[in-house]
């Protein structure tokens, strides 16, 4: 007699859920990661309840061919990677093949697809459990709603925040995703009300005003700068407009929106002595690098990354803000007139 099983497929799902899903923000990332990485020009993003009533996801991408609708909710299924060689230079943002199996796992999924006109699928799945699949008339793209999250993981429930705290980090991912990808056009409705629209066409100063507002936006300046390895660009405050949270600082690496208290320091330091204490600028940094010089796969969500030459890369940064700070002589430096 033996005491070891292979864990259920739905079980293992739940336990990957755990890591990827923990709350409705994650599964907005997911899901508008996949239509990003589906080459979508266009998004749309309506949601209930924080989450909690409804998440849908509107796309006009590659969509899913019929024979593969069943195929991606399965663990590790992907369309992304092929070989380990593939591991090393990532360009999608998915690749891990978890999300939509996780996300069946711990609630009720309804996903149209299709990938050609007149091809369309539509899959209804529960808890890890197909409960339809069949053809249905669809425009080219996908149409997903996730409802009834956590129905069967009360423990996840009970450990979310208030809806106004659940709300703003989905906000706050939306935003982050729309500031990486300028030439996308996003749309999110909460309860009916339109929270942000952006215009896709790739003015990335246009996407600023959205999120931050038209005062803000024209009160940041661009920069931009490049070395034989990485390709800086993006927009920073004028010393002025100031927040007292970094969190208005968003990093952004070959379109993908990561944490990194190095790279964020750095754009601090460019501005030298001009920030008081304990105040931070809103800035936007985009980073381009060959995909070799970055490691996706340290954590389940991808939040953080490892960089090689990151040394390397802050000084450019530094670099950068500060060449453009010193242009804004007009502005007066905080310490000057102590
Ligand atoms: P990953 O993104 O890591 O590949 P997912 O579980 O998120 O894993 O998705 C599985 C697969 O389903 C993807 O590789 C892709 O082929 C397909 N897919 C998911 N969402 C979409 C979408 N919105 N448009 C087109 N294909 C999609
Ligand atoms: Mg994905």
């Amino acid at each position: 007699m033996s005491k070891i099983h292979e864990l259920s497929d739905v079980l293992a799902d739940q336990i990957a859920a755990g890591e990827v899903i923990e709350r409705p923000a994650s599964i907005v990332k997911e899901l508008v990661e996949n239509s990003l990485d589906a080459h979508s020009n266009r998004i749309d993003i309506i949601v209930t309840q924080s989450g909690l009533g409804q998440i849908r996801i509107i796309d006009d991408g590659d969509g899913i061919l019929p024979d593969d609708v069943e195929i991606a909710f399965k663990r590790h299924a992907t369309s992304k990677i092929a070989d380990p060689h593939d591991l090393f230079r990532i360009k999608t943002l998915g690749f891990r093949g978890e999300a939509l199996p996780s996300i069946a796992s711990v609630a009720d999924v309804v996903l149209t697809t299709a990938a050609d006109d007149d091809r369309g699928t539509m899959i209804h799945i529960k808890g890890g459990e197909i409960l339809s699949t069949k053809p249905a008339a669809a425009r080219p793209g996908t149409d997903i709603t996730v409802s009834d999250l956590f129905f069967n993981t009360p423990a996840r429930l009970k450990y979310l925040k208030s809806p106004q705290t659940e709300l703003a980090q989905i906000s706050d991912i939306i935003d982050r995703l729309a500031l990486a990808h300028a030439d996308v056009a996003f749309s999110f409705t909460h309860n009916e009300k339109e929270l942000l629209r952006t215009p896709g066409n790739g003015n990335l100063q246009q996407v600023i005003a959205a999120i931050y507002g038209i005062t803000n936006a024209r009160k940041m300046v661009p920069f931009s700068d490049e070395d034989p390895d990485f390709s800086i660009s993006g927009y920073t405050s004028f010393p002025e407009i100031t927040r007292s949270s970094r969190q208005y600082i968003s990093i952004i690496i070959n379109h993908r929106y990561i944490r990194n208290f190095q790279l964020t320091k750095a754009i601090i330091q460019g501005y030298g002595s001009k920030l008081m204490i304990g105040r931070y600028p809103l800035s936007v940094l985009l980073i381009e690098l060959d995909p070799v010089l970055i490691d996706v796969n340290v954590h389940p969500a991808k939040k953080e990354v490892r960089i090689s030459k990151e040394g390397q890369l802050q000084q450019l940064i530094a670099g950068a803000i500060r060449k453009v700070m010193a242009q804004q002589n007009l502005i007066p430096d905080v310490l000057e007139d102590m």
